[in-house]
C-alpha cells in the first residue's frame, strides 16, 4: 500500500546543498512546521563527500568550508573539537566534511522546535496541485509540500562512445567498483579534471603499479594552489563593463603585472572568485557562448585547483613514466582478449589505439539538460514543469532560484539549489556559494510562510 505524507517544506536530495538548506530551515522554523528531506542515502554525503578514501581531499582549505557565512571558522572548530587541533589552511579528507554536515544537521534537529522527517527514497516525478507540490517516489508513495526544493546535485556524464561494446568501463565516482583494478593493470582515464585526480590518488594509495594514461580533449591538467596568496584588488566593475575578449586581455595583463611584483596568478583568481556570478551575468549571450566554446577549459584548470602536494605527486608519477597525458578525442572502445581497446584521434586528426585492462570515466558532471541522467529531471522537463537553463545548461530559474516552467512562468512553490542553476549563475555548486543560497532560500520561504 502506498502512503501520502504532508509537509511545509520538502527537499529532494540530501547532499551538501540539501543539507545546508535543511539546517537553515531547522534553525529558524517555528514549532509546528514540518520539514522533509527525500534522500535514499545518509544526508550530508552526496557525490563529493561520500568517499571514505582519506586520499580524497577537499579542494578548498578547511578555513573556507564553513556551512555558515556568519561563522566562517565553524568547520575548523568542528575539526578542533573532534581532533584537538585543526589547520585552517589544510586540505582535509572529504569524509571529514560529510561528518561535519551530519553533525551540524543532528545539532540543528535537536535544537529545532520544528518536526523533521528523512523520507528514504528516490523522487521520480513532481506535479503541482492547487494547494501543494506533490512528489511521487519510486515506491509509489507521495510527499506533499507547500514548498519544494530541488537539490539533486551531480550525476556523471556518460562515456563519449557506445557503452554496449564493453564491460570494462568504470565510473570515477564508483569507489567500490574501482576496487576491481589490479595492482599491475593498465588503466586509461578519460577526463583530466578533479575526478581524474581522485582516481589516480586512490590507485596510488592502494599500491597500484600499472600504467595510467589520461586522455582529454584539451590536454590540460588542473593547476596547483599557491602556498601563499596575498589578497589583491581587482576592479570588478570595470571588468564587468567589458566584453569577453577585453576582459581576458585585462586579466592576462593583471596576472603579468602581479608576476612582476612577485605575486601569484592564484591571488587574481581568488579576487574574482566571489564575483563570478556577476561576471557571468554581465556577459552578453554571444560572449557567454564564446566562453563556453573557447575559454571554459582554461577557466576550469585555473579555477578548480589542487593542493600543491597533490600536484607534486602527479608530477612525480609523470616523471617516472607511470602517468601519461594525451590530448585526444575517444571515438570507440570495445572489449578484446584480457582488456579493452580504445580508439582515439589526436588534435592533428591522427588516429591511435590504446590497450588497457580498464577504462575509467572521469568526464565529470552532466550539466546538459538534454542529457540529464536523473529520471526526475527528465520527467520535469518533459511535463513542462521545468525548462533548460541558458545554453541548455541546468534548468532555468529566476533570480531567487524559483524554477521557471516551459511557458516562462516562475513557480514560487518550487526552487532549485546547486548545480541545476549553472546556466543562470555559473558558480553554483561549491560550498561557498551553496551556503549563501541555502540561507537566502530558507529565510525567503519562512517569511512567506509566516505571512500566510
Ligand atoms: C568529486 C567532487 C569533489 C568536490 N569537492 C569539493 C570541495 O572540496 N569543496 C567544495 O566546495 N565543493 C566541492 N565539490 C563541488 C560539489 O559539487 C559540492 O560541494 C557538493 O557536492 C554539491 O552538493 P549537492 O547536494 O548539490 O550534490 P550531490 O553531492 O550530488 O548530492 C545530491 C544528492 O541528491 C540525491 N538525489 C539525486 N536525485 C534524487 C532523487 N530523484 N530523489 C532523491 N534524492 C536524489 C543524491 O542521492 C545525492 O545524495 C566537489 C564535487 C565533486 C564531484
Amino acid at each position: 500500500m502506498t502512503s501520502t505524507q504532508a509537509f511545509d517544506f520538502a527537499i529532494i536530495g540530501g547532499g551538501a546543498a540539501g543539507t545546508l538548506l535543511a539546517v537553515r530551515l531547522l534553525q529558524a522554523a517555528p514549532a509546528g512546521m514540518r520539514i522533509a528531506m527525500i534522500e535514499s542515502g545518509e544526508p550530508g554525503r552526496g557525490v563529493a563527500y561520500g568517499s571514505d578514501n582519506p586520499a580524497h581531499v577537499l579542494n578548498v582549505p578547511a578555513g573556507g568550508m564553513s556551512m555558515f557565512t556568519e561563522r566562517p571558522d565553524d568547520f575548523v572548530q568542528f575539526l578542533t573539537e573532534r581532533d584537538g587541533s585543526a589547520d585552517p589552511a589544510a586540505f582535509v579528507p572529504r569524509r571529514d566534511y560529510a561528518a561535519y554536515l551530519a553533525n551540524r544537521l543532528a545539532q540543528a534537529r535537536a535544537a529545532s522546535p520544528a518536526a523533521w522527517t528523512h523520507v528514504r527514497g528516490n523522487a521520480q516525478d513532481v506535479r503541482i496541485e492547487a494547494d501543494a507540490v506533490v512528489v511521487t517516489l519510486a515506491s509509489g508513495d507521495e510527499v506533499r509540500a507547500r514548498h519544494l526544493a530541488l537539490a539533486p546535485g551531480n550525476r556523471p556524464r556518460p562515456c563519449p562512445f557506445d557503452p554496449d561494446d564493453t564491460q570494462r568501463v568504470l565510473s570515477a565516482w564508483d569507489h567500490d567498483g574501482l576496487q576491481v583494478i589490479g595492482a599491475d593493470d593498465a588503466v586509461v582515464i578519460v577526463g583530466s579534471g578533479l575526478s581524474m585526480v581522485d582516481v589516480v590518488l586512490g590507485l596510488q594509495a592502494r599500491g597500484h603499479r600499472g600504467q595510467v594514461t589520461v586522455v582529454s580533449r584539451h590536454g590540460l591538467l588542473p593547476l596547483a594552489h599557491a602556498s601563499k596568496k596575498p589578497a589583491v584588488d581587482v576592479d570588478i566593475e570595470a571588468l564587468a563593463a567589458l566584453g569577453l575578449r577585453e576582459r581576458l586581455r585585462m586579466l592576462r595583463a593583471t596576472a603579468k603585472r602581479l608576476e612582476v611584483e612577485g605575486l601569484p596568478w592564484q591571488s587574481l583568481m581568488d579576487a574574482l572568485r566571489h564575483h563570478v556570478r556577476e561576471l557571468w551575468q554581465s556577459l552578453s549571450v554571444a560572449d557567454q557562448r564564446r566562453f563556453l566554446r573557447h575559454v571554459v577549459r582554461y577557466w576550469d584548470v585555473h579555477r578548480h585547483r589542487i593542493p600543491g602536494e597533490v600536484a607534486a605527486q602527479l608530477q612525480t608519477l609523470a616523471d617516472a613514466g607511470e602517468l601519461h597525458h594525451l590530448a585526444g578525442r575517444m571515438d570507440a572502445a570495445r572489449d578484446v582478449e584480457g582488456g579493452i581497446e580504445i580508439s582515439l584521434h589526436d588534435r592533428a586528426g591522427d588516429v591511435g589505439t590504446l590497450h588497457a585492462q580498464w577504462l575509467v570515466n572521469a568526464t565529470g558532471i552532466e550539466t546538459r539538460a538534454a542529457h540529464f541522467p536523473n529520471p526526475l529531471l527528465r520527467r520535469m522537463l518533459q511535463s513542462g514543469l521545468a525548462r533548460p537553463g541558458p545554453h541548455g545548461l541546468g534548468i532555468d530559474t529566476d533570480a531567487q532560484g524559483n524554477v521557471i516552467d516551459a511557458s516562462g512562468i516562475a513557480r514560487p512553490a518550487i526552487a532549485a539549489i546547486g548545480s541545476l542553476r549553472l546556466g543562470n549563475l555559473w558558480e553554483t555548486t561549491a560550498v561557498p556559494d551553496l551556503r549563501v543560497d541555502a540561507a537566502l532560500l530558507a529565510s525567503r520561504w519562512l517569511a512567506t510562510s509566516s505571512e500566510a
